[in-house]
C-alpha cells in the first residue's frame, strides 16, 4: 500500500507583497509525520473544480482560519463576525460535499469543525464573549501551544480512540463555536461550560471526525496525544485505499 494522498485546505494570504496561497505549514507537517502526502488545495481552485480536485486523494483536512459567513446557515452577520473569506467558503463547501459522496475519510480541525456543522445543517454562535459568555476563556491569547482548558471526551468515541485518552487539555483559540448540531453529527467532546469540541460520524458511517482546537500546532511534540487525530485520518484513508475504493474510481474516472 502507498502512503495516504491526503487533501489540505488551503488559505489566500498577502506576504511578502503579493496575495499568495498555501496553508499554515502545521498542518502540512502533521500530515507527513502521520505517514501521509499532503496535497494543498487552494480556495482559488473554486466550487466547479472542487470534487476534480479531490481525484487520487484518500483524505481530507479541513484547517482552520476565516469565519464562514452566517447566509450559509441562515443568519444575519453579528457586529463581531471576522471578516469571511468567499473563495474559502465556496471552495470548501463544494469541496466537502464531494468528500462526503466518495466516502473520503474527513478530519475538520477549527474552523473546519465549523464548516463541517454549517454543511450538514448545524448553525454557529457567531462570536461567543457575547453570545454565550462563560467561565472558560476559549481565546486566551498568548503561546500557539499553550494548552488551556480541559476537553471531556465520550469513551470508545473515533476521537478518544484517535487521541487515547478520554480527557485532554487542550490549545484554544476560536472565538466561534458549534450550536445546534447538525443531524448526522454526534458530539463527542465538550469543554467544561458544555461547549461542543469534538464531533463525529457514527461508527457506521464513512470515517469523520472534527474538533475545535488546533491538534496541527502540538506537532514538534512526539508524545502529544494530539498526534493521533492525524495517524486516524491516515489510517481512515489507507483503509479505503486497501478496499480498493479509491483504485476502482481511478479506473472509471
Ligand atoms: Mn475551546
Amino acid at each position: 500500500m502507498s502512503a495516504p494522498r491526503i487533501g489540505v485546505s488551503g488559505v489566500l494570504r498577502t506576504w511578502d507583497g503579493a496575495d499568495r496561497t498555501g496553508v499554515n505549514s502545521a498542518y502540512v507537517r502533521s500530515v507527513l509525520t502521520a505517514g501521509g502526502v499532503p496535497v494543498i488545495l487552494s480556495p482559488l481552485i473554486g466550487p466547479s473544480f472542487a470534487s476534480r480536485a479531490l481525484d487520487g486523494l484518500d483524505g481530507f483536512l479541513l484547517t482552520g482560519g476565516e469565519d464562514m459567513h452566517p447566509a450559509w446557515y441562515g443568519a444575519e452577520p453579528s457586529p463581531h463576525l471576522y471578516p469571511p473569506s468567499r473563495e474559502r467558503d465556496l471552495f470548501e463547501l463544494a469541496a466537502f460535499a464531494a468528500a462526503r459522496q466518495r466516502g473520503l475519510p474527513i478530519l475538520g480541525i477549527c474552523r473546519g469543525i465549523q464548516l463541517v456543522n454549517v454543511a450538514m445543517g448545524g448553525t454557529l454562535y457567531q462570536d461567543l464573549p457575547s453570545e454565550r459568555p462563560g467561565p472558560v476563556a476559549h481565546d486566551p491569547g498568548g503561546d500557539r501551544q499553550a494548552r488551556s482548558h480541559a476537553v471531556r471526551l465520550v469513551e470508545g468515541s473515533r476521537v478518544a480512540s484517535a487521541l487515547g485518552a478520554a480527557n485532554l487539555s487542550v490549545n484554544s483559540f476560536h472565538h466561534q463555536a458549534v450550536e445546534r448540531l447538525a443531524e448526522g453529527l454526534v458530539a463527542t467532546g465538550w469543554s467544561e461550560d458544555g461547549l461542543i469540541e469534538a464531533v463525529e460520524t457514527p461508527p457506521d458511517a464513512p470515517w469523520l471526525l472534527a474538533v475545535q482546537w488546533h491538534p496541527e500546532e502540538m506537532n514538534a511534540d512526539a508524545r502529544a496525544p494530539d498526534r493521533g487525530l492525524f495517524r486516524a485520518l491516515v489510517e481512515a484513508a489507507g483503509a479505503r485505499q486497501a478496499d480498493g475504493v479509491a483504485i476502482g474510481e481511478a479506473a472509471g474516472a
